[in-house]
């Protein structure tokens, strides 16, 4: 089928459109954003999207950036991570956030949207930029020139090619099937202990959680009877052949767990001299230790039932946790052995990757990676200095994370406090530690955006700030 062009009525035939400088492609949320963020400083874009032509299997509107699950963006609340990243995103001039806020519905303390007429509106912004030209078809082949892939966890199927050339053998994933994460402090030392197996590895990296046969049997009849998350038609097709739920070893029978990822062989509890009867081994998600993932647990728990079961693991009563179990069909690239800080592939600069097919997860996280990527692709045509930002922003330490090489087993990823460097201080208390996380993540990127005038970050931020008035309800 012929692609589509969408020119509005109207727009000025700029030569900049007729030959663009910068191709995006996916009208998601990251590619709207990141094509946005271009045309506002000037760039012409063409942003492919495949839709309508091709629908894909969780889509279900011709609009750009639709939301294909929650109308919630989450917490406004700047001492959540959610909340910081919006915070951020505000500084930054985010044209996603601006809509948002624009078309938002009353929902507590979370940001939520009219879900048609948030993607109504990013449609019209995008089609109504003279800078921007939106093609409708499938991409399939890798474009000449800068170009930014925003193509999403639910990737054409053709497209998958021109990731795996790019992203190499072995480093395009196409299932998600994270263990869910918690927070290091809240944790029990005085429950679980510091042991590798047969002591093994460099001393003791993992934390190990102890169970007694009573214990052990609890938990695993807790496991099967909790309720799950039933999967789409799409995800079923592949859901037992990438890796096993934890809950489905359990059904498998008594001592399935036990002879899998709660095997205790070669550990010793200090305390009692003696191995336990199984125990969950906890391993470090990051240097500093502040977070720890469960090891071998994929799941496909609801997040309620994550909490429940999973609290009833000895030192992990008050666990607090900073990413619950998924499993789901999920393109996304080993991106600590693909993308650099600015998000370029390593073996092909010119081209850079947003959203969640660089791993990262959540509707904001892809429009800020959308921003970032834009950015970037904005001071390379500038000659100007990559676009980095501190560590202890919260986009920052997500980046940081998704492209630091020594990060090992990558699962996508969203904002939380746990990716953050640890404070200089111990500071007790979860508010007021997260208040000075905030705080630290304010001012840091203050600093770092007063140095980089050369980017048009003012007219960003102008221009979204006249989005929302224009079109606040
Ligand atoms: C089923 C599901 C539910 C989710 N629910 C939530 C949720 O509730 N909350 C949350 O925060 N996050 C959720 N996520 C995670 C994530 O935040 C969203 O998927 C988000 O939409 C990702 O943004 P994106 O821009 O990377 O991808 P998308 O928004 O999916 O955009 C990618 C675009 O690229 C297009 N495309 C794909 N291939 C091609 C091609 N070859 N040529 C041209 N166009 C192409 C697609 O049609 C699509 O429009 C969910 C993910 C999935 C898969």
């Amino acid at each position: 089928m012929p692609p589509t062009e969408h020119r509005p009525s109207g727009t000025p035939q700029s030569q900049a459109v007729d030959s663009p400088r910068v191709t995006v492609i996916g009208g998601g949320l990251a590619g709207s954003e990141a094509a946005w963020q271009l045309a506002t400083r000037g760039v012409s874009v063409e942003l492919i999207e495949m839709r309508p032509e091709v629908m894909g299997p969780a889509h279900h509107t011709t609009n750009l950036a639709e939301l294909v699950c929650s109308n919630s963006f989450k917490s406004e609340d700047p001492t959540t991570a959610a909340g910081l990243l919006k915070r951020e995103l505000d500084s930054l001039g985010s044209m996603v956030l601006a809509a948002a806020h624009a078309t938002r519905v009353p929902a507590g303390a979370a940001l939520a949207v009219d879900r048609e007429g948030f993607s109504a509106l990013i449609s019209g912004v995008i089609a109504n930029h003279p800078l921007i030209r939106v093609v409708h078809r499938e991409q399939t082949t890798l474009p000449d020139g800068l170009t930014i892939c925003a193509t999403g966890p639910l990737t054409s199927q053709h497209f998958e090619g021109v990731l795996t050339d790019l992203a190499g053998p072995e480093r395009l994933a196409f299932f998600d099937a994270a263990a869910p994460i918690v927070a290091a402090e809240s944790i029990d030392e005085s429950v679980v202990f510091a042991a590798s197996r047969y002591g093994k590895g460099e001393g003791a990296d993992y934390l190990n959680a102890p169970m007694d046969r009573t214990q052990y049997e609890c938990f695993a009849a807790a496991l099967v009877e909790a309720r799950r998350v039933t999967a789409k038609d799409f995800e079923r097709r592949e859901l037992f052949a990438a890796c096993q739920p934890a809950e489905e070893i359990a059904r498998t029978g008594p001592d399935a767990l036990r002879f899998g990822p709660l095997k205790p062989v070669g550990l010793t509890d200090p305390r009692t001299g003696q191995r336990p009867w199984a125990v969950v081994q906890l391993r470090p998600e990051n240097r500093a230790k502040t977070a720890y993932n469960l090891v071998g647990f994929q799941t496909n728990l609801a997040f309620g039932e994550q909490e429940r079961v999973f609290r009833l693991i000895p030192g992990l009563e008050r666990a607090e946790f900073l990413r619950y179990g998924v499993m789901h069909r999920n393109t996304y690239v080993d991106a600590p052995h693909v993308l650099d800080r600015t998000l370029a592939v390593r073996s092909v600069p010119r081209v850079r990757m947003a959203g969640q097919v660089t791993g990262t997860e959540g509707y904001l996280e892809a429009a800020a990676t959308g921003l970032l990527a834009a950015v970037n692709v904005f001071a390379e045509i500038a000659g100007a200095e990559p676009f980095v930002l501190p560590e202890t922003s919260a986009l920052g330490s997500l980046v940081a994370y998704a492209t630091n090489p020594e990060t090992e087993r990558y699962q996508p990823m969203h904002v939380n406090f746990g990716l953050l460097p640890p404070l200089a201080q111990r500071i007790r208390g979860k508010r007021a530690r997260y208040e000075a996380y905030a705080q630290r993540a304010s001012d840091d990127l203050e600093l770092y955006l007063d140095t980089r005038p050369d980017l048009g970050l003012e007219q960003t931020r102008q221009a979204a700030a006249a989005l929302m008035e224009a079109h606040h309800a």
